[in-house]
């Protein structure tokens, strides 16, 4: 990205902000399939998704181990890309996108939490929440700004010189947290946040990007095992063997439910 000349990105941007930017549902998953391809046969992965995430919901993914849940956000974040089927986001299709938009989209429209952090060890934290700024050419005086309050709201103002080996693993999530939302995405994908964190921690880093969620208004979509965390879903999807599967019946829908 480094090469792109700032009037051309400046155009480039302009033309994804207009695609971008009419009402249709934040993402939109239609037909989704992904098999790969191992040894002689072909395994299935995701095998027919349909769903709807509506702007500034926040959502969440549920299902045993293997049943597709990193592949699925991996092509929402388009990481990688769908066997057939499309991904719409703000209703415009992902494979429509040429290849520098699409570099646009991971870089400013779209945050990612992982279970393992992923910081980078040879750059400091306040370096690495600015990464994404500086990957897509907006590391000026103000996002430089911004990138120290973030570190501030995650509780490491007084840790941006630190490289990831000093810190915890709770600390090196909340650096990552401050990394996802530097770019005020309108999306967020974490994929099981907190697997790597005790209880304690656990807590501190969801109430943290649930208080980043609501601030920001950003879309959230979370894999997570906690029952407690996905009662305050607006929604759950749950995935069984690469398919939706009737899931749980999420907090929000029993408060409006009929007593019985
Ligand atoms: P989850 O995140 O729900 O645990 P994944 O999306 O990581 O599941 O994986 C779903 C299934 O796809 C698993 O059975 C996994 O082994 C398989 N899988 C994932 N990536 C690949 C790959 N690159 N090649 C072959 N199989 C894969
Ligand atoms: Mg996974």
């Amino acid at each position: 990205m480094r090469a792109v000349g700032r009037l051309a990105r400046k155009i480039k941007e302009g033309e994804l902000a207009r695609k971008m930017s009419n009402p249709a549902p934040v993402l939109e998953v239609r037909g989704l399939v992904k098999s790969i391809p191992s040894g002689s046969r072909v395994v299935e992965i995701l095998r027919g998704l349909d769903f709807t995430i509506p702007a500034g919901t926040f959502v969440v993914i549920q299902g045993p181990s293997g049943s597709g849940k990193s592949t699925l956000l991996g092509l929402l974040a388009g990481l990688d890309k769908p066997t057939s089927g499309e991904i719409l986001i703000n209703g415009e299709p992902l494979s429509a996108l040429a290849e520098d938009e699409m570099a646009l989209l991971r870089g400013r429209r779209i945050g990612f939490v992982f279970q393992a952090y992923q910081l980078v060890p040879t750059l400091t934290a306040l370096e690495n929440v600015m990464l994404p700024l500086d990957l897509t050419g907006h590391a000026d005086k103000e996002s430089h700004q911004r990138a120290i309050e973030l570190l501030g709201e995650v509780g490491l103002a007084e840790r941006s010189d630190h490289y990831p080996v000093q810190l915890s693993g709770g600390e090196q999530q909340r650096v990552a947290l401050a990394r996802a939302f530097v770019t005020k995405p309108p999306i967020v994908l974490a994929d099981e946040p907190t697997g790597n964190l005790d209880s304690r921690n656990s807590e501190l880093v969801l109430d943290m990007l649930l208080r980043l969620n609501r601030e920001t208004g950003t879309t959230l979509v979370m894999v997570t095992h906690d029952d407690q965390i996905a009662a305050k879903a607006s929604r759950r999807i749950a995935l069984v063997d690469g398919l939706i599967v009737p899931g749980p019946v999420s907090e929000p829908m029993l408060a409006t439910a009929p007593a019985f």
